[in-house]
């Protein structure tokens, strides 16, 4: 007999409370999972997280969000890798392209001198 997996509505989204859990209920068929977060940004019915879990599971997603959190963050100290070549425009996202200011669409460096 399938368990039934209340959804659990925790914190600053207890003001929308409800909004996102059909989505939620949703995601954790489609995915046949035992939890779910859906967290939802600027969608039209606004931001907002909706969390479905068995209760036992409840302190592993503190773990992951954090490991989550530290992701975005990590992503966000990277330094910027794209490079576009100021001679024909296109774009690099090789972080070597990017630190030699080297164009393999034209196969030369941005300071060498033009071709003649
Ligand atoms: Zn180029």
């Amino acid at each position: 007999m399938a368990k039934r997996i209340e959804p659990l509505t925790l914190g600053p989204a207890k003001r929308g409370a409800g909004k996102y859990d059909d989505l939620a209920t949703l995601v954790r068929q489609q995915a046949a999972a035992q939890g779910v977060v859906v967290i939802v940004i600027g969608g039209p019915a606004g931001s907002g997280f909706s969390v479905q879990a068995e209760p036992a599971l409840l302190p592993h997603l503190v773990g992951l969000l954090r490991t989550m959190a530290d992701a975005v963050e990590a992503d966000l100290a990277r330094p910027e890798t794209a490079w576009t070549c100021p001679r024909c425009g296109v774009t690099s996202h090789h972080p070597v392209d990017a630190q030699q200011r080297y164009c393999a669409n034209c196969r030369r460096f941005a300071d060498e001198a033009p071709l003649p």
